[in-house]
């Protein structure tokens, strides 16, 4: 990149690095204008529902902008949705809904899904329909810098070949791919390589169509996005992102359009992250998919789980390592979210001054453990969003904090022993979006999703435990215990205080 993109004003901002796709290694963060980040996300082809594999894209980038914003910086997100592709009019064919309607009410489960795992609103989130003329300037101008042509189909391709630097993401040679293509795909490319930006109608009444300079028709896939961003964060801008399936040709062919269309280099970073593979029973992994019918739908877990589990599993990982999905891997981070909880619970219910050592070498490992927190979990945070890291740092405060709240006067007396733990759980919460909700909204949400999943519910229990209590009550030993027994059984922990019996789901089993 040229200076132009990284000005070396002495900022006094957070050390950041960032894996950047572009140069292949960890650079420091320096944006174009200190302080502010301008961001750049692609979004969803919405014709259908989103599964995790999407989820976990938008979580990467959800972290991301949590965190540099925790740091102080100003950020400008913009993701946008892909409403006019070839498999939205195909789908839409077979449902008989028009395209744009089939793709309107895909974006609102997309946001549905999306709000139901915590993840914010991108700061703009525009659509290809809405920015046709943003996409036609962009293609004119190529056009007249001789970086593309009209083929004999009518279509309007990029010429790859145009562009010296073609490949410099992906380190793709568009030589290796001409030495390597056995058959002329299509004979209206100039090279094989090339795209299009503009798609002739072919006059199908079901094509959406707007009119160009090159004839009626619809942009191609990859232009969007650099008319797009262009539009919302100007020619060139700090980072871009997405799935590491985008690298080639997607945003090789941003990058061709937009610094061949503005004559200036595009985005200073590229953050890709991993792929989620589905792994099966055995552990071997298996392609997700509509033929196999294993598609995980992210409102199907949702129905299940909370939110904050999926966030919990996907931040165990390196947003750049492949994660491998089970749903085994599911029930083991509801398990360890259902321990934050119970740690933030004993966090946030506690009260009494005793300071370490007072209640011995438990007090003092959690008092210390959470009063290191906040400087290793950012460290590790501000190490390329290294959030596996960051995660080991949360169960350790985790496990301490447990285990001072198994001390019977922990309640009464840990309360400013636990204060850096409460600062500790409120960071968690910020930048991971995982403890974000009241311990008892956490424990009735898994009461009421897992006790649905097994076809029963709240009431069917809580007549149960009010059963058990009258037995008590009556002194009839025999029937309580058996009733007790039985909620064990369906994984109920029934907890009994001066206030009455209290329960919850126990989960991981
Ligand atoms: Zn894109």
């Amino acid at each position: 990149m040229t200076p132009e993109t990284k000005p070396d004003a002495g900022q006094s901002l957070p050390a950041i690095s960032v894996y950047n796709t572009l140069s292949r290694s960890i650079e420091p963060l320096t944006t174009r204008v200190p302080g502010q980040v301008g961001l750049y996300v692609c979004g969803m082809t919405v014709y259908d529902y989103c599964h995790i594999g999407h989820a976990r894209a938008m979580m990467a980038f959800d972290v991301v902008v949590r965190h540099l914003r925790h740091r102080g910086y100003v950020v400008r997100f913009v993701r946008n949705h892909t409403d006019v592709d070839d498999k939205i009019i195909a789908r839409a064919k077979e449902r008989g809904t028009p395209p744009l309607e089939l793709s309107s009410m895909f974006i609102r489960a997309l946001e549905e899904d999306l709000s139901g795992l915590g993840i914010g609103a991108p700061d703009f989130t525009p659509k290809v329909s809405e920015h046709i003329g943003d996409i036609v300037t962009l293609i004119g101008e190529l056009m007249s810098k001789g970086h593309g042509y009209r083929a004999e189909n009518g279509d309007v391709y990029f010429a790859v070949e145009s562009s010296p630097e073609y490949g410099k993401l992906s380190g793709k040679r568009i030589g290796d791919q001409r030495a390597g293509e056995r058959v002329a795909v299509d004979t209206a490319k100039r090279h094989p390589c090339d795209f299009a930006l503009w798609k002739a109608w072919t006059g199908d009444d079901a094509e959406p169509r707007w009119p160009s300079p090159w004839g009626e028709g619809r942009p191609g896939w990859h232009i969007e996005c650099s008319a797009m961003a262009r539009h919302h964060l100007g020619e060139t801008f700090d980072v871009h992102g997405g799935g590491i399936d985008l690298i080639f040709p997607h945003h090789e062919n941003e990058i061709a359009q937009s610094e061949c269309g503005n004559g200036k280099p595009y985005a200073a970073y590229w953050m890709h992250n991993g792929h989620l593979t589905l792994q099966d029973d055995s552990g071997d992994s298996v392609k997700m998919s509509k033929s196999l019918g294993n598609i995980m739908r992210i409102r199907d877990i949702l129905a299940e789980v909370p939110g904050e589990a999926l966030r919990l599993m996907f931040v165990e990982s390196h947003y750049r390592s492949p994660l491998p999905y089970s749903s085994d891997r599911l029930t083991s981070a509801l398990v360890a979210l259902d321990r934050l909880y119970c740690a933030k619970e004993t966090a946030f219910g506690s009260s009494g001054d005793a300071a370490p050592p007072t209640m011995g070498e438990p007090g003092l490992e959690a008092w210390e453990t959470a009063t290191a927190f906040q400087e290793r979990f950012t460290a590790a945070m501000d190490n390329d969003f290294n959030t596996a890291e960051a995660m080991g740092h949360v169960f350790d405060l985790v496990r301490c904090v447990n285990r001072l709240g198994n001390d019977r006067g922990a309640r009464t007396k840990a309360g400013a022993i636990l204060a850096p733990a409460r600062s500790a759980f409120d960071l968690i919460a910020t930048v991971l979006g995982i403890g974000a909700m009241s311990p008892a909204e956490f424990f009735d949400e898994v009461k009421t999703k897992r006790l649905l999943a097994q076809g029963r519910s709240v009431d069917e229990i809580d007549a149960k435990i009010a059963a058990r209590g009258a037995a008590r009550a009556s002194r009839d030993w025999a029937e309580a215990d058996r009733l007790r027994t039985e909620l064990d059984a369906d994984n109920i922990v029934v907890m009994d205080g001066a206030a009455g019996s209290t329960w919850r789901m126990r989960v991981g089993e």
